[in-house]
């Protein structure tokens, strides 16, 4: 178990590719979103949420990791 800090989220997007369409898709690395997250096109699920960072299903894969937002204020 590791305690972590409330503020200071490192959160970024992922740029990642839908193993049964080939669609490409950008998803939030802390998306909650019920149910988790689903290809545009085929609703094929993604990443499933799991309140902190989202969790990438077998098969998906991941083309870009897109700009690191620190969220300090
Ligand atoms: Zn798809």
């Amino acid at each position: 178990m590791v305690a972590r800090p409330k503020r200071e989220i490192r959160s970024y997007f992922l740029k990642v590719k839908c193993p049964k369409c080939g669609n490409e898709q950008i998803i939030y690395s802390h998306a909650s979103i019920p149910g988790g997250v689903r290809c545009l096109v085929c609703g094929t699920l993604l990443a499933r949420t799991s309140g902190g960072k989202v969790i990438l299903e077998d098969g998906v894969e991941v083309l870009e990791v897109l700009g690191k937002i620190e969220t300090k204020r």
